[in-house]
């Protein structure tokens, strides 16, 4: 029986471990390795100067840890938050091992971050730290090993500073060197909107089978990156509007529907989505809390928790962001019917149109976009389905589920392989 006064609910990392814990529990894998890819394989951390457009230098420090390889190289994405820290980096780590086994892609997990405020840096700080970082780094990332990708913060264009910065090293273009890459060096169509697009894929399955009209749904995202955008944009072709958005200023509501392309020129115009017309400001605490049909966290992690589950008003949860939700606060909506579809699932289709563009790269053959999106529904929906079929045979909740099912395949990959010597 896992004693849960040991986990603490503001550590990422203690949340990992107790939704693994959770998951492990059930399975009967062998404790040696259930404890070998609980934890993460690498970790490497970096200290390096950075010099600001001022001329005063500050040191920084940045981490890549590599959680588990057994199933191909390490694959994950790089952050730049204040909030960066090695737990947070382990725990991000790990989610990616499971995501990319839950949907069955031949990698394995890896996160990378640096502990710095990109807010308040100009894009020639932004592009001089991303080239030190990658410099940092270099001994232990490559197209074979470990292959990095955007998270919060960094976008297709950090990651055209880092295919530059790792080819200058290796003295010839190597794009394979990261994924989420703009087209023209060698991207994949479909990769910007691949999260966005895979959850949707997930949230259609998942409304078929709770009977739920996507086109009535009362939708709210919290996050107006990457991913909650898109969601946004995209959710339009179930004929559904989303009421409520939020950034990390604040939110906004409009019962009758918000015009995603509008809030974000507002947003790129005065620098957040508050005060947008035809809307209402409200806070991001009370925006989890509306009533709605379908609520889509794509901002941080640990913004469900204890404090806030028992007022949540929404009948499913679609994860879009990693580790959101806390296992307590599971608890309480499982308790209270509410239907949480996991980030390990909902938000697997970057990594899955990673993994296209990978493949790409190295066959050095190019896909219609059309592939891609047909390519990533086929993997989503099998998928869901799977996870499904476990969460229904075992009387486990989604979460529970898509770890039982990420954990066999890869505690299969360790047993196959042994130990060296
Ligand atoms: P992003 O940087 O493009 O956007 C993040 C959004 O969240 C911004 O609107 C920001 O203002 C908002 N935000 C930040 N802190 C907040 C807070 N405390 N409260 C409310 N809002 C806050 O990042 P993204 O790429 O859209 O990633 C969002 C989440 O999705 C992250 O958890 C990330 O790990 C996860 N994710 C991203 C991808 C991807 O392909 N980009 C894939 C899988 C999972």
């Amino acid at each position: 029986m896992i004693d849960k006064s040991q986990y603490n609910e503001s550590k990422p990392l203690d949340m990992h471990n107790l939704q693994f814990d959770i998951a492990a529990e059930r399975l009967a894998v062998e404790p040696w390795i259930i404890e070998k890819i609980k934890y993460s394989r690498r970790e490497f951390s970096v200290r390096f100067p950075l010099r600001y457009d001022d001329d005063h230098t500050e040191l920084l420090t940045g981490y890549r840890v590599q959680h588990n390889t057994l199933r191909g190289p390490a694959k994950g994405g790089i952050r730049y938050h204040p909030s960066v820290d090695l737990d947070e980096v382990r725990a991000l780590a790990g989610w990616m091992t499971w995501k990319c086994a839950v949907v069955n892609v031949p990698f394995g997990g890896a996160k990378g971050g640096v502990t710095c405020n990109p807010s308040k840096m100009s894009q020639k700080e932004i592009e001089r730290m991303t080239r030190r970082f990658i410099w940092e780094i270099s001994p232990i990332i490559g197209p074979d090993s470990d292959i990095p990708a955007p998270d919060v913060n960094t976008n297709p264009q950090v990651m055209a500073w880092i295919v530059d910065t790792y080819s200058v090293f290796k003295g010839y273009t190597c794009p394979s060197i990261v994924t989420g890459k703009p087209i023209e060096i060698g991207g994949s169509l479909g990769r910007l909107k691949a999260t966005s697009r895979g959850l949707l894929f997930v949230l259609r399955e998942a409304a078929k089978l709770l009977n739920v009209d996507l086109s009535r749904s009362k939708v709210v995202i919290q996050g107006f990156g990457n991913v909650g955008y898109h969601v946004a944009e995209l959710i339009e072709e179930f004929g559904t509007r989303v009421m409520a958005v939020s950034d990390v200023n604040g939110g906004i509501l409009n019962e009758s529907g918000l015009d995603p392309a509008k809030v974000l020129e507002h947003s790129q115009k005065t620098g957040s989505i508050a005060h947008f017309p035809e809307s209402t400001n409200i806070t991001n605490a009370e925006l989890l809390e509306l009533p709605c049909d379908i609520l889509i966290p794509a901002a941080i992690e640990g913004q469900i928790n204890r404090s806030n589950a028992g007022n949540i008003r929404a009948k499913i949860i679609i994860e879009g962001a990693n580790g959101p939700t806390s296992p307590f606060a599971d608890e309480i909506l499982d308790d209270k019917g509410v239907y949480v579809i996991p980030d390990i699932l909902a938000n697997a289709g970057g990594v899955t149109v990673s993994y296209f563009e990978w493949v790409q790269n190295v066959q050095k053959l190019f896909w219609k976009e059309d592939d891609v999106n047909q390519g990533l529904d086929q993997i989503m929906t099998r998928a869901f389905h799977e996870v499904y079929e476990i969460h229904k045979k075992e009387k486990v909740n989604m979460r529970t589920a898509a770890y039982m099912l990420a954990i066999s395949r890869v505690a299969a990959a360790k047993r196959l392989r042994g130990i060296f010597p």
